[in-house]
């Protein structure tokens, strides 16, 4: 059945290379994990992939802000050998790309790509050779920093900055990241560092999970002007799932909850401290709570594309995509409360009279040419 314009858009979504330019799942892949099996503690596995359409998917090896300098190579090893292994043990299913070629290639062949990533640049642990290491292990996006500073990237959560955006090693790493062919992911980052930035890098950047700043003006989105400046280099901004970046309310609500909790929360931090997935988990009574909360504001599946709408409106329909941060964070809107949920936002965009064409590029069609101008070469 086609729906307006004549576009059938789950035909339109199957057909299309689906990108998802940031997951968390990563953080999930402990002992005993096997990502071929359902799993609903979580938002992402293979089969929900699959029934979502989505054909690359971003993992992020994340590590937080008071990682020791010195295991943080050991820490981002330890996931990249995860998502190795769990692509190798799946590999009639799911592949590493390093190239946008070989993704389509992957694609091409049935299989879903996946996308190596680190998150938070303090991963490099000071040292270039360490930038060096990850390439070769197949990481092809770094996000320079997290809701810390580091030594030389300020976050855009750091309210009393200690340097402006980034440091001369910073635009150090910057330059080698050009020199590697590993994009440069400015989400987290402070308006000083995506400044910088922006005039030194050679290649187009992503912002792999931000929203829109005028629609919720949060420190984690991007301003009209940052917007306009991504696209002017050729960047690709990934609209984030985050109900608390789509929609400002969200916060205020949250924060009351987790006050109220507060001791419930903390004693099972204090249980898992460096189990994201078991934490996860045992939190997921407080994450009905908030959903419960949260269905009182109406954050939508059309919330997520009234984020696209804006930068199409603002700057073209280049520069957009999708960046769920599945796995990650905890709310999500109604109707997009995992992976297997994709296909919505194709029929949004249809309803709202997008053409096939621009459907598709941010979809994924603008993250991979991205891609290959940063990695195929
Ligand atoms: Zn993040």
């Amino acid at each position: 059945m086609c729906s307006s314009g004549g576009i059938d858009p789950d035909k339109l979504h199957r057909e299309a290379l689906v990108a998802d330019l940031h997951c968390d799942t990563v953080l999930r892949m402990k002992k005993g994990f096997d990502f071929s099996v359902r799993d609903t503690s979580g938002q992402m596995d293979i089969p929900r992939l699959r029934e979502g359409g989505v054909d690359l998917e971003a993992f992020a090896c994340w590590i937080p802000g008071d990682t020791p300098l010195d295991s943080c190579v050991a820490r981002v090893d330890l996931m990249l050998d995860s998502l190795h292994e769990q692509t190798g043990r799946h590999a009639g299913q799911i592949a590493v790309c390093k190239t946008a070629a070989e993704a389509e290639a992957i694609v091409s062949s049935g299989r879903i790509a996946a996308f190596l990533a680190i998150e938070n640049g303090l991963a490099i642990a000071d040292n270039l050779a360490n930038l060096r290491h990850y390439c070769e292990r197949g990481v092809r996006y770094m996000t320079l920093v997290h809701t810390s500073s580091h030594d030389w990237c300020i976050s855009s959560a750091d309210t009393s900055p200690a340097f402006d955006g980034l440091t001369p090693f910073g635009e150090e790493v910057v330059r080698e990241m050009n020199r590697l062919g590993i994009i440069i992911d400015i989400s987290h980052a402070g308006p000083a560092a995506v400044a910088r930035v922006l005039a030194i890098t050679s290649d187009p950047v992503i912002a792999s999970h931000s929203c829109v700043h005028a629609l919720c003006p949060h420190d984690r989105n991007l301003t009209d002007d940052q917007i306009a400046a991504i696209a002017k280099n050729g960047g690709v901004i990934g609209i984030n799932f985050f109900s608390g970046y789509l929609d400002y309310r969200f916060n205020a609500i949250a924060d009351s909850v987790k006050e109220e909790y507060k001791a419930e929360i903390d004693s099972i931090d204090a249980l898992y401290p460096n189990d994201y997935g078991a934490r996860h988990k045992a939190l997921a009574w407080l994450f009905e709570i908030l959903d419960e909360h949260q269905s009182q504001l109406d954050i939508t599946i059309g919330t997520v594309v009234d984020h696209i709408d804006h930068i199409v409106k603002l700057v073209g329909p280049d520069h957009v995509g999708l960046g769920s941060d599945f796995d990650g964070v905890f709310a999500f809107p109604k109707g997009l409360n995992d992976c297997s949920r994709m296909p919505a936002i194709t029929k949004e965009l249809v309803g709202r009279g997008y053409s096939e064409v621009d459907i598709r590029k941010i979809l994924g069609g603008n993250f991979m040419r991205v891609f290959r101008q940063v990695c195929d070469r």
